[in-house]
Protein backbone atom coordinates (compact mmCIF):
# COMPACT_ATOMS: atom_id res chain seq x y z
CA UNK A 1 0.00 0.00 0.00
CA UNK A 2 2.53 2.29 -0.23
CA UNK A 3 2.68 5.01 -2.49
CA UNK A 4 5.05 4.72 -5.27
CA UNK A 5 5.37 7.23 -8.82
CA UNK A 6 3.63 4.28 -10.43
CA UNK A 7 0.57 3.81 -8.48
CA UNK A 8 0.34 7.88 -8.07
CA UNK A 9 0.36 8.58 -11.48
CA UNK A 10 -2.17 6.06 -12.58
CA UNK A 11 -4.38 7.00 -9.68
CA UNK A 12 -3.89 10.76 -11.57
CA UNK A 13 -5.22 9.08 -14.79
CA UNK A 14 -8.24 7.36 -13.36
CA UNK A 15 -9.10 10.95 -11.65
CA UNK A 16 -8.96 8.90 -7.66
CA UNK A 17 -9.84 11.78 -5.31
CA UNK A 18 -9.27 10.78 -1.60
CA UNK A 19 -10.45 8.03 0.21
CA UNK A 20 -9.75 5.88 -2.77
CA UNK A 21 -6.04 5.40 -4.00
CA UNK A 22 -4.01 2.46 -6.58
CA UNK A 23 -3.05 -0.23 -4.19
CA UNK A 24 -1.16 -1.72 -6.91
CA UNK A 25 -0.20 -2.20 -11.10
CA UNK A 26 -0.35 -5.56 -11.92
CA UNK A 27 0.86 -5.72 -16.02
CA UNK A 28 0.58 -8.82 -17.76
CA UNK A 29 2.54 -9.12 -21.08
CA UNK A 30 0.80 -12.57 -21.84
CA UNK A 31 -3.05 -10.75 -21.74
CA UNK A 32 -1.22 -7.23 -23.24
CA UNK A 33 -3.21 -6.04 -20.09
CA UNK A 34 -2.38 -3.93 -17.37
CA UNK A 35 -4.90 -4.04 -14.20
CA UNK A 36 -5.30 -1.16 -11.51
CA UNK A 37 -6.19 -2.42 -8.33
CA UNK A 38 -8.32 0.11 -6.17
CA UNK A 39 -9.57 0.74 -2.75
CA UNK A 40 -10.36 2.88 -0.26
CA UNK A 41 -8.61 3.86 2.43
CA UNK A 42 -10.07 1.65 5.64
CA UNK A 43 -12.01 3.56 8.05
CA UNK A 44 -13.48 5.61 5.18
CA UNK A 45 -17.05 6.82 5.55
CA UNK A 46 -19.94 4.58 3.34
CA UNK A 47 -22.07 6.60 1.83
CA UNK A 48 -25.39 5.02 0.07
CA UNK A 49 -25.70 6.08 -3.57
CA UNK A 50 -29.03 7.12 -3.50
CA UNK A 51 -29.56 9.63 -0.53
CA UNK A 52 -26.07 9.79 0.84
CA UNK A 53 -26.40 9.25 4.38
CA UNK A 54 -23.52 7.55 6.28
CA UNK A 55 -24.04 3.97 6.70
CA UNK A 56 -22.39 1.33 8.12
CA UNK A 57 -20.95 -1.09 5.64
CA UNK A 58 -22.25 -4.13 4.65
CA UNK A 59 -19.70 -5.96 2.81
CA UNK A 60 -17.56 -5.75 -0.42
CA UNK A 61 -17.46 -6.99 -3.97
CA UNK A 62 -14.68 -7.23 -6.63
CA UNK A 63 -15.31 -5.06 -9.68
CA UNK A 64 -14.02 -4.23 -12.56
CA UNK A 65 -13.71 -1.48 -15.24
CA UNK A 66 -12.42 -1.00 -18.74
CA UNK A 67 -10.33 1.89 -19.09
CA UNK A 68 -8.62 3.47 -21.64
CA UNK A 69 -5.87 1.39 -22.97
CA UNK A 70 -1.96 2.02 -21.66
CA UNK A 71 0.40 2.01 -24.41
CA UNK A 72 -2.06 -0.59 -26.55
CA UNK A 73 -2.54 -2.69 -23.62
CA UNK A 74 -6.29 -3.74 -22.65
CA UNK A 75 -6.63 -1.34 -19.27
CA UNK A 76 -8.44 -2.66 -15.93
CA UNK A 77 -9.77 -0.95 -12.87
CA UNK A 78 -10.29 -3.41 -10.42
CA UNK A 79 -11.50 -2.12 -7.02
CA UNK A 80 -13.28 -4.10 -3.73
CA UNK A 81 -16.28 -2.08 -3.66
CA UNK A 82 -17.92 -1.86 -0.39
CA UNK A 83 -21.89 -2.33 0.40
CA UNK A 84 -24.20 -0.24 2.79
CA UNK A 85 -26.81 -1.43 4.32
CA UNK A 86 -28.90 1.79 3.97
CA UNK A 87 -32.36 2.31 6.54
CA UNK A 88 -34.05 3.95 3.67
CA UNK A 89 -32.84 1.62 0.56
CA UNK A 90 -31.36 -1.63 1.75
CA UNK A 91 -28.28 -2.75 1.11
CA UNK A 92 -26.72 -0.95 -2.05
CA UNK A 93 -23.32 -0.50 -4.00
CA UNK A 94 -21.93 2.92 -3.08
CA UNK A 95 -21.10 4.91 -5.57
CA UNK A 96 -17.19 5.40 -7.49
CA UNK A 97 -16.03 8.65 -8.64
CA UNK A 98 -14.54 6.92 -11.87
CA UNK A 99 -17.91 5.72 -13.30
CA UNK A 100 -21.28 5.63 -13.61
CA UNK A 101 -23.51 3.31 -11.80
CA UNK A 102 -24.27 -0.38 -13.40
CA UNK A 103 -21.62 0.76 -16.33
CA UNK A 104 -18.47 -2.08 -17.41
CA UNK A 105 -16.27 0.89 -18.50
CA UNK A 106 -15.27 3.83 -16.73
CA UNK A 107 -16.40 7.49 -17.86
CA UNK A 108 -13.44 8.12 -19.52
CA UNK A 109 -13.29 5.14 -21.62
CA UNK A 110 -17.16 6.30 -22.17
CA UNK A 111 -16.34 9.47 -23.43
CA UNK A 112 -13.83 8.16 -25.56
CA UNK A 113 -16.04 5.15 -27.08
CA UNK A 114 -18.65 8.15 -27.51
CA UNK A 115 -16.34 10.73 -29.23
CA UNK A 116 -15.51 7.92 -31.88
CA UNK A 117 -19.51 7.00 -32.05
CA UNK A 118 -19.99 10.51 -33.63
CA UNK A 119 -17.58 10.26 -36.02
CA UNK A 120 -17.10 6.14 -37.14
CA UNK A 121 -19.41 3.71 -37.64
CA UNK A 122 -20.81 1.15 -35.39
CA UNK A 123 -18.42 -2.06 -36.69
CA UNK A 124 -15.24 0.46 -36.90
CA UNK A 125 -15.89 1.90 -33.25
CA UNK A 126 -16.26 -1.91 -32.06
CA UNK A 127 -13.03 -2.95 -34.13
CA UNK A 128 -10.51 -0.60 -33.05
CA UNK A 129 -11.41 -0.50 -29.36
CA UNK A 130 -11.88 -4.38 -29.29
CA UNK A 131 -15.18 -4.34 -27.89
CA UNK A 132 -18.69 -6.10 -28.41
CA UNK A 133 -21.10 -5.01 -31.19
CA UNK A 134 -23.73 -5.26 -28.01
CA UNK A 135 -21.28 -3.22 -25.56
CA UNK A 136 -21.06 -0.49 -27.89
CA UNK A 137 -24.83 -0.76 -28.82
CA UNK A 138 -25.19 -0.95 -25.11
CA UNK A 139 -23.26 2.13 -24.20
CA UNK A 140 -24.86 4.37 -26.53
CA UNK A 141 -28.41 3.67 -25.34
CA UNK A 142 -26.96 4.81 -22.13
CA UNK A 143 -25.57 8.17 -23.50
CA UNK A 144 -28.80 8.42 -25.22
CA UNK A 145 -30.33 7.73 -22.08
CA UNK A 146 -28.51 9.84 -19.83
CA UNK A 147 -28.65 12.83 -22.61
CA UNK A 148 -32.75 12.25 -22.49
CA UNK A 149 -32.82 12.42 -18.65
CA UNK A 150 -30.98 15.78 -18.62
CA UNK A 151 -33.08 17.74 -21.43
CA UNK A 152 -34.77 20.54 -19.90
CA UNK A 153 -38.87 21.03 -20.71
CA UNK A 154 -39.19 21.77 -24.49
CA UNK A 155 -41.21 24.41 -25.63
CA UNK A 156 -40.29 25.07 -29.71
CA UNK A 157 -41.44 27.60 -31.66
CA UNK A 158 -41.12 25.88 -34.80
CA UNK A 159 -40.98 22.63 -35.56
CA UNK A 160 -40.56 20.20 -38.93
CA UNK A 161 -42.08 16.69 -39.12
CA UNK A 162 -41.02 14.78 -41.34
CA UNK A 163 -41.12 10.89 -41.97
CA UNK A 164 -38.04 9.01 -42.79
CA UNK A 165 -38.12 5.20 -43.77
CA UNK A 166 -35.14 2.80 -43.14
CA UNK A 167 -33.83 -0.64 -43.92
CA UNK A 168 -37.14 -2.19 -45.42
CA UNK A 169 -38.34 0.56 -47.32
CA UNK A 170 -41.99 0.59 -46.38
CA UNK A 171 -40.71 0.68 -42.74
CA UNK A 172 -40.86 4.21 -41.21
CA UNK A 173 -40.04 6.37 -38.22
CA UNK A 174 -41.71 10.22 -37.63
CA UNK A 175 -39.16 12.83 -36.71
CA UNK A 176 -39.73 15.87 -35.63
CA UNK A 177 -36.91 18.62 -35.67
CA UNK A 178 -37.15 21.88 -33.83
CA UNK A 179 -36.44 24.72 -36.74
CA UNK A 180 -34.73 27.31 -34.79
CA UNK A 181 -32.20 24.99 -32.78
CA UNK A 182 -31.55 22.46 -35.49
CA UNK A 183 -31.75 19.43 -33.28
CA UNK A 184 -34.10 16.35 -33.17
CA UNK A 185 -36.78 16.65 -30.36
CA UNK A 186 -38.97 13.15 -30.77
CA UNK A 187 -38.61 10.27 -33.14
CA UNK A 188 -41.78 8.11 -32.82
CA UNK A 189 -42.50 4.55 -34.71
CA UNK A 190 -44.52 4.88 -37.72
CA UNK A 191 -45.71 7.57 -39.91
CA UNK A 192 -49.36 7.31 -38.80
CA UNK A 193 -51.57 10.30 -36.18
CA UNK A 194 -50.32 8.10 -32.82
CA UNK A 195 -46.88 8.66 -34.02
CA UNK A 196 -47.35 12.32 -33.70
CA UNK A 197 -49.77 12.94 -31.21
CA UNK A 198 -47.28 10.92 -28.88
CA UNK A 199 -45.04 14.35 -29.44
CA UNK A 200 -47.59 16.48 -28.85
CA UNK A 201 -48.75 14.97 -25.62
CA UNK A 202 -45.33 14.82 -24.48
CA UNK A 203 -44.82 18.48 -25.13
CA UNK A 204 -48.13 19.70 -23.30
CA UNK A 205 -51.09 21.97 -23.71
CA UNK A 206 -49.27 24.96 -22.77
CA UNK A 207 -46.25 24.48 -25.20
CA UNK A 208 -48.58 23.43 -28.12
CA UNK A 209 -50.34 26.59 -27.74
CA UNK A 210 -46.84 28.58 -28.21
CA UNK A 211 -45.88 26.38 -31.64
CA UNK A 212 -46.31 29.47 -34.77
CA UNK A 213 -45.24 26.82 -37.42
CA UNK A 214 -45.62 23.27 -37.92
CA UNK A 215 -43.10 22.58 -41.42
CA UNK A 216 -44.35 18.97 -42.93
CA UNK A 217 -45.38 17.35 -45.68
CA UNK A 218 -49.24 16.71 -47.19
CA UNK A 219 -49.75 13.78 -45.31
CA UNK A 220 -53.07 13.50 -43.88
CA UNK A 221 -52.73 11.42 -40.40
CA UNK A 222 -50.10 14.45 -39.72
CA UNK A 223 -52.65 17.47 -40.80
CA UNK A 224 -55.31 15.19 -38.12
CA UNK A 225 -52.84 15.23 -35.23
CA UNK A 226 -51.57 19.00 -35.83
CA UNK A 227 -55.28 20.17 -36.19
CA UNK A 228 -56.00 17.54 -33.01
CA UNK A 229 -53.43 19.27 -30.58
CA UNK A 230 -52.48 23.02 -31.96
CA UNK A 231 -54.75 25.42 -31.73
CA UNK A 232 -55.41 27.48 -35.25
CA UNK A 233 -53.18 24.43 -36.82
CA UNK A 234 -54.77 25.70 -40.40
CA UNK A 235 -53.31 28.68 -40.07
CA UNK A 236 -49.48 27.32 -38.48
CA UNK A 237 -49.22 23.96 -40.49
CA UNK A 238 -46.81 24.73 -43.63
CA UNK A 239 -46.20 22.48 -46.14
CA UNK A 240 -42.13 23.80 -47.13
CA UNK A 241 -40.82 23.98 -50.20
CA UNK A 242 -38.74 21.04 -49.41
CA UNK A 243 -41.61 18.47 -49.09
CA UNK A 244 -43.17 19.89 -52.49
CA UNK A 245 -40.23 19.89 -54.12
CA UNK A 246 -39.72 15.93 -53.05
CA UNK A 247 -43.04 15.41 -54.39
CA UNK A 248 -42.52 17.60 -57.85
CA UNK A 249 -39.54 15.77 -58.73
CA UNK A 250 -40.92 12.24 -57.68
CA UNK A 251 -43.59 13.57 -60.54
CA UNK A 252 -40.57 14.48 -62.84
CA UNK A 253 -38.69 11.34 -62.31
CA UNK A 254 -42.04 9.11 -63.12
CA UNK A 255 -42.69 11.11 -66.56
CA UNK A 256 -39.18 10.58 -67.39
CA UNK A 257 -39.45 6.60 -66.90
CA UNK A 258 -42.65 6.47 -68.77
CA UNK A 259 -41.43 8.71 -71.82
CA UNK A 260 -37.64 6.79 -71.63
CA UNK A 261 -39.53 3.22 -71.97
CA UNK A 262 -41.43 4.81 -75.15
CA UNK A 263 -38.74 6.44 -76.67
CA UNK A 264 -36.54 3.39 -76.38
CA UNK A 265 -38.65 1.40 -78.21
CA UNK A 266 -37.81 3.83 -81.10
CA UNK A 267 -34.47 3.31 -80.65
CA UNK A 268 -34.05 6.54 -79.04
CA UNK A 269 -31.39 7.01 -76.17
CA UNK A 270 -31.75 10.58 -75.47
CA UNK A 271 -33.36 10.02 -71.52
CA UNK A 272 -30.90 7.20 -70.87
CA UNK A 273 -28.61 8.21 -67.88
CA UNK A 274 -30.14 11.77 -67.40
CA UNK A 275 -32.03 10.96 -64.33
CA UNK A 276 -30.20 13.45 -62.16
CA UNK A 277 -30.15 15.96 -64.97
CA UNK A 278 -33.77 16.49 -64.15
CA UNK A 279 -34.04 16.31 -60.51
CA UNK A 280 -30.75 18.23 -59.35
CA UNK A 281 -30.94 22.31 -58.38
CA UNK A 282 -30.24 23.80 -61.49
CA UNK A 283 -28.18 26.24 -58.69
CA UNK A 284 -26.14 23.39 -57.83
CA UNK A 285 -25.21 22.32 -61.21
CA UNK A 286 -21.88 22.56 -63.27
CA UNK A 287 -22.01 24.91 -65.82
CA UNK A 288 -20.63 22.09 -67.98
CA UNK A 289 -23.71 19.96 -67.22
CA UNK A 290 -26.02 23.00 -67.44
CA UNK A 291 -24.58 23.38 -71.12
CA UNK A 292 -24.89 20.05 -71.66
CA UNK A 293 -28.37 19.89 -70.48
CA UNK A 294 -29.60 22.31 -72.53
CA UNK A 295 -31.05 20.61 -75.63
CA UNK A 296 -32.89 18.09 -73.24
CA UNK A 297 -34.52 21.07 -71.53
CA UNK A 298 -35.39 23.06 -74.16
CA UNK A 299 -36.80 20.23 -76.03
CA UNK A 300 -40.30 19.00 -76.95
CA UNK A 301 -39.83 16.18 -75.05
CA UNK A 302 -42.99 15.82 -72.12
CA UNK A 303 -40.14 15.60 -69.25
CA UNK A 304 -39.12 18.94 -70.23
CA UNK A 305 -42.25 20.17 -70.22
CA UNK A 306 -42.49 18.27 -66.54
CA UNK A 307 -39.27 19.71 -65.39
CA UNK A 308 -40.03 23.45 -66.60
CA UNK A 309 -43.56 23.17 -64.16
CA UNK A 310 -41.32 22.20 -61.42
CA UNK A 311 -38.71 25.04 -61.54
CA UNK A 312 -41.50 27.45 -62.12
CA UNK A 313 -42.70 25.92 -58.33
CA UNK A 314 -39.70 26.80 -57.25
CA UNK A 315 -39.44 30.48 -58.07
CA UNK A 316 -43.05 30.40 -55.72
CA UNK A 317 -41.36 31.17 -52.52
CA UNK A 318 -40.16 34.65 -52.65
CA UNK A 319 -43.53 36.30 -52.41
CA UNK A 320 -43.74 38.25 -49.37
CA UNK A 321 -47.40 39.07 -49.96
CA UNK A 322 -50.23 36.57 -49.51
CA UNK A 323 -52.15 37.99 -52.05
CA UNK A 324 -49.40 38.07 -54.76
CA UNK A 325 -48.13 34.66 -53.74
CA UNK A 326 -52.06 33.23 -54.11
CA UNK A 327 -52.15 34.76 -57.72
CA UNK A 328 -49.14 33.09 -58.43
CA UNK A 329 -49.65 29.84 -57.26
CA UNK A 330 -53.36 30.22 -59.05
CA UNK A 331 -51.67 30.96 -62.22
CA UNK A 332 -49.17 28.08 -61.51
CA UNK A 333 -51.91 25.72 -60.72
CA UNK A 334 -53.47 26.02 -64.06
CA UNK A 335 -50.70 25.34 -65.70
CA UNK A 336 -49.56 22.21 -63.96
CA UNK A 337 -53.63 21.20 -64.18
CA UNK A 338 -53.48 21.58 -68.38
CA UNK A 339 -50.54 19.61 -68.61
CA UNK A 340 -51.38 16.47 -69.96
CA UNK A 341 -48.79 14.83 -67.72
CA UNK A 342 -50.92 12.45 -65.33
CA UNK A 343 -47.96 12.34 -62.06
CA UNK A 344 -47.84 16.32 -62.47
CA UNK A 345 -51.31 17.03 -62.28
CA UNK A 346 -51.42 14.28 -59.25
CA UNK A 347 -49.30 16.79 -57.19
CA UNK A 348 -50.77 19.89 -58.67
CA UNK A 349 -54.32 18.54 -57.35
CA UNK A 350 -52.62 17.63 -53.68
CA UNK A 351 -51.30 21.34 -53.54
CA UNK A 352 -54.46 22.76 -54.36
CA UNK A 353 -56.28 20.26 -51.04
CA UNK A 354 -53.64 21.98 -48.97
CA UNK A 355 -53.37 25.57 -50.48
CA UNK A 356 -53.41 27.20 -47.24
CA UNK A 357 -50.21 25.31 -45.97
CA UNK A 358 -48.45 26.12 -49.00
CA UNK A 359 -49.46 30.23 -49.28
CA UNK A 360 -48.64 29.67 -45.44
CA UNK A 361 -44.94 28.01 -46.56
CA UNK A 362 -44.42 30.98 -49.10
CA UNK A 363 -44.94 33.28 -47.36
CA UNK A 364 -42.86 32.24 -43.79
CA UNK A 365 -39.69 32.63 -43.07
CA UNK A 366 -39.08 28.99 -42.73
CA UNK A 367 -35.75 27.91 -44.24
CA UNK A 368 -35.60 24.75 -46.13
CA UNK A 369 -32.24 24.91 -45.67
CA UNK A 370 -32.46 23.62 -42.09
CA UNK A 371 -35.40 20.98 -42.91
CA UNK A 372 -32.74 19.46 -45.72
CA UNK A 373 -29.98 19.92 -43.73
CA UNK A 374 -30.98 17.63 -41.03
CA UNK A 375 -32.89 15.10 -43.55
CA UNK A 376 -29.60 14.82 -45.32
CA UNK A 377 -27.83 14.01 -41.84
CA UNK A 378 -30.41 11.52 -40.87
CA UNK A 379 -29.32 9.94 -44.85
CA UNK A 380 -26.16 9.45 -43.66
CA UNK A 381 -26.86 7.79 -40.45
CA UNK A 382 -28.59 5.62 -42.28
CA UNK A 383 -26.24 4.53 -44.45
CA UNK A 384 -23.37 4.94 -41.99
CA UNK A 385 -24.88 1.76 -40.16
CA UNK A 386 -24.94 -0.24 -42.78
CA UNK A 387 -28.79 -0.74 -42.45
CA UNK A 388 -30.18 -1.02 -38.95
CA UNK A 389 -31.79 -4.09 -37.61
CA UNK A 390 -34.31 -2.42 -35.73
CA UNK A 391 -36.41 0.55 -35.08
CA UNK A 392 -35.13 0.82 -31.65
CA UNK A 393 -31.17 1.11 -32.72
CA UNK A 394 -32.40 3.75 -35.54
CA UNK A 395 -34.32 5.82 -33.08
CA UNK A 396 -31.13 5.65 -30.34
CA UNK A 397 -28.63 6.49 -33.12
CA UNK A 398 -30.85 9.23 -34.47
CA UNK A 399 -31.17 10.93 -30.71
CA UNK A 400 -27.57 10.21 -30.67
CA UNK A 401 -26.40 12.66 -33.55
CA UNK A 402 -29.01 14.80 -33.57
CA UNK A 403 -30.68 15.33 -30.47
CA UNK A 404 -28.46 18.10 -29.04
CA UNK A 405 -27.89 15.94 -26.39
CA UNK A 406 -25.43 16.20 -23.23
CA UNK A 407 -24.42 12.72 -23.85
CA UNK A 408 -21.25 12.21 -21.44
CA UNK A 409 -20.95 10.43 -18.39
CA UNK A 410 -21.01 13.22 -15.40
CA UNK A 411 -18.60 10.96 -13.12
CA UNK A 412 -15.15 12.97 -13.64
CA UNK A 413 -16.96 16.13 -15.28
CA UNK A 414 -15.13 18.64 -13.27
CA UNK A 415 -11.84 17.13 -14.38
CA UNK A 416 -12.25 16.26 -17.84
CA UNK A 417 -12.68 19.38 -20.24
CA UNK A 418 -14.51 17.79 -22.73
CA UNK A 419 -17.46 16.62 -21.12
ZN1 LIG B 1 -30.11 5.53 1.26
Amino acid sequence: MTKTPLTEHYAQLIGLRSPWEVTEIDLSHGDEEVRIHVSQRSGSRLRCPDCEAVCPGYDTRERRWRHLDTMQYRTLVIAQVPRVDCEQHGVRQIAVPWAEPGSRFTALFEILVIDWLLEASFAAVARKLRMSWDEVAGLQARAVQRGMARRKPQSPQRIGVDETSFQKRHEYVTVVNDLERGVVLHVADDRTQEALDGFYEGLGEKACARLTEVAMDMWAPYIASTRQHVPEADRKIVFDKFHVAKHLGDAVDRVRRQENRVLLAEDDTRLVKTKYWWLQNPDRMSARNWREFAPLRHSRLKVARAWAIKEAAMLLWGYAKRGWAERMWKRWYGWAIRSRLEPVKRVARMIQKHWQGVLNAATSNVTNALSEGLNSQIQWIKRKACGYRNRERFRLAIYFHLGGLDLYPAALKSTHSKA
